[in-house]
């Protein structure tokens, strides 16, 4: 299946796509991933995206647009894919449209996962990643059990550059105004689909499972 999530960040996009990917097999691909990879790896890529990312802003079209088609190209995506993160604004989304028209392999759903604001911004502020295992946590809903399996395993709690609450704010700003105007574009296509993504991760998975017909 070929899909998209839309959602704020925070919304479960990047967590509920693993999930999907381990038990249906589909592949995940998170721009916000692979933008990470390039800066970590130091690449020119990533150099020029480092700035934006840091400050919550967009990474202009043009470096994402390249690394999206080149990502698309590769033959695991043959089956379909899950789209995390991306696209993220109108332009973003046209691109996408016209590279899929070209393959023949247009879009079947765009996913929508809604959650209110207070929750949003508790699990950006509380989220962490274990150095050990690489497991996503968060300091305010993992049980204590879970946060100590990682300090067990010699882990420490990692916090996202851009996880800080100035970046946040502006996070949220820069997806109310450039992203969620996708929303009425997937939906005038009919493939929107919305989701309720409050509530443990099992629960807005079989939400979304269900919505999806899988
Ligand atoms: P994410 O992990 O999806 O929250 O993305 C982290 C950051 O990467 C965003 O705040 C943007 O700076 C950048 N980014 C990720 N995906 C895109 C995209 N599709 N277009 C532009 N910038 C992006």
């Amino acid at each position: 299946m070929r899909i998209v999530f839309l959602g704020a960040p925070g919304s479960g996009k990047g967590t509920q796509a693993k999930q999907l990917m381990a038990e249906h097999s589909m592949v995940q691909i998170s721009t916000g991933d692979l933008l990470r990879e390039a800066v970590a790896a130091g690449t020119e890529l990533g150099q020029q995206a480092k700035a934006a990312m840091d400050s919550g802003e967009l990474v202009s079209d043009e470096i994402v647009l390249g690394m999206i088609e080149a990502r698309l190209m590769g033959g695991d995506t043959e089956n379909g894919f899950i789209l995390d993160g991306f696209p993220r604004n109108l332009a973003q989304a046209h691109a996408l449209e016209g590279v899929l028209a070209g393959v023949g392999k247009p879009l079947e759903a765009a996913v929508l996962l809604e959650v209110d604001f207070s929750v949003l911004m508790k699990r950006l502020t509380g989220r962490r990643t274990c150095s050990a295992t690489g497991q996503l946590l968060n300091i305010y809903f993992s049980s204590e059990s879970e946060l100590q399996a990682c300090r067990d395993a010699g882990g420490e709690l990692i916090q996202r550059d851009d996880d800080n609450e100035d970046t946040i704010a502006n996070r949220l700003n820069v997806y109310k105004e450039q992203t969620e105007p996708l929303v009425e574009f997937y939906s005038r296509k009919g493939l929107l689909r919305t989701v309720d993504g409050e509530g443990d991760m099992a629960e807005v998975f079989q939400r979304l499972t269900h919505g999806l017909n899988l």
